[in-house]
Formats: C-alpha cells, sequence, structure tokens
C-alpha cells in the first residue's frame, strides 16, 4: 500500500510518517498542496491524507483538482477544522471520510483499513482468495484455515499487494512501488528474497510466478 501524507505541520508529519511506515504502508510525504498535486501526476496511490490548511494549494483545491481530473484515489481529509461547512465542503469534493485533528494513530489506521476495505468490496479486515487468508490488523496469514502465520512488515506490504488483486501478475517495480516509499533504499533483489519468505510461510504453490513477467496469487475460485 502506498500512501501520500500532504501535511505542512512538521511535527504531525514525522509522527504520521513514522506511525504509517511501522504498520507497513510505503509513505510519501509533501507539506506543500502544489507538490502533493505533482506527485499525484507521477504516482499511483492507494490513498491520500489530505491536511486542508496548506501552503500553495489549499486542500479543498487539491481535492477538487484531482476529481476533476477524474483520479479516483482514496482521500482521507485530516483537519483541525471542526466547523461543519469544512467537513461538508471536503466531503462533497471527493474525500471519502475526514478524521479531526487531534487524533489518535489507532483511529488513524482504522478509518485507512475501513476506506480502503469500502472501495475493495470487503467487509472485514481480511483479505481472501479462497486459499489465503490475510489479516490486516494482525498482519497474519494463513491457508486453508490452518494456523496463523505472522508476517514481516514488508512481507505483509507484498503480500498484500499481491492479495488486493487475486489473479493479476505484479511485476517487480509493481510490488517495489507498494513496498518502498520515497528516500527508503530498495534493496536489489529484496522482492524476490520476500516471495521466498512468504512462499516458506505459506506454501510454494500459493504465489505463482510467471518467468520474466511477476507474481500472483490466484483468484477466488
Ligand atoms: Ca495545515
Amino acid at each position: 500500500m502506498r500512501v501520500l501524507l500532504v501535511e505542512d505541520d512538521a511535527m504531525i508529519g514525522a509522527l504520521v510518517q513514522d506511525s504509517l511506515r511501522d504498520a507497513s504502508y510505503a509513505v510519501d510525504w509533501v507539506q506543500d498542496g502544489l507538490d502533493a498535486l505533482g506527485s499525484l501526476r507521477a504516482q499511483t496511490y492507494d490513498l491520500v491524507l489530505l491536511d486542508l490548511g496548506l501552503p500553495g494549494r489549499d486542500g479543498l483545491e487539491v481535492l477538487k483538482t484531482l476529481r476533476a481530473r477524474k483520479n479516483p484515489v482514496h482521500i482521507l481529509v485530516l483537519t483541525a477544522r471542526d466547523a461543519i461547512e469544512n467537513r461538508v465542503q471536503a466531503l462533497d469534493a471527493g474525500a471519502d471520510d475526514y478524521l479531526l485533528k487531534p487524533f489518535a494513530m489507532t483511529e488513524l489506521l482504522a478509518r485507512m483499513r475501513a476506506v480502503l476495505r469500502r472501495h475493495g468490496g470487503h467487509s472485514t479486515s481480511c483479505l481472501e482468495n479462497g486459499h489465503i487468508e490475510l489479516d490486516l490488523v494482525a498482519h497474519a496469514a494463513r491457508v486453508d484455515a490452518a494456523e496463523w502465520i505472522p508476517l514481516s512488515a514488508r512481507e505483509f506490504a507484498l503480500l498484500q499487494a499481491l492479495m488486493l488483486r487475486p489473479g493479476a501478475i505484479l511485476s517487480r517495480s509493481d510490488l517495489e512501488d507498494r513496498i518502498y516509499g520515497w528516500g527508503e533504499e530498495v534493496e536489489s533483489n529484496a522482492v524476490e528474497y520476500l516471495i521466498h519468505a512468504l512462499r516458506r510461510k505459506l506454501g510454494q504453490a500459493q504465489i505463482r510466478n510467471v518467468r520474466g513477467v511477476g507474481w500472483m496469487v490466484s483468484k477466488p475460485q
């Protein structure tokens, strides 16, 4: 999962970025509305965390510009503006949800999961493809209802990327994009290493390699 964090407050931004990385998200952080629009042109994100009071371009303007561009990215507004009309405006302009500052990180993480779940058509915090179940809260997986196996942060991020699109082949760079944010060094063979580790935990057959193209998990029957 790759998240764009748009927040001009350095303290809040650093705190949220660290917490999201701990929770296995790949995070890019910008502090200006124009930078946010530039980043969203250059990179595909699963979710945007958008402050409303921003230099460069106001958060509400960023939201309207994105929707005018037909960018369907999920947007969770983070705002200290407690006036009802600001929240209503943000929702009407295409935000998926909002969270008032100050907020607890646990609530932010839960709301992010809820937004992603709604759009994935899932009603629980679990992704499944008929064999593998991935618990998005506990960061654990199991195969055919056997015992739950804990995953490392990056194993989780990689398996989540595959489980969000069962039946689709994801290339090495697709997967790296979902695992690493800016400024995080991509170790060579990291994807192969993580696939190897996941296959050891879940069984060789659960993650298919399509030679020269990428990897996939099977579609539910
Ligand atoms: Ca602000």
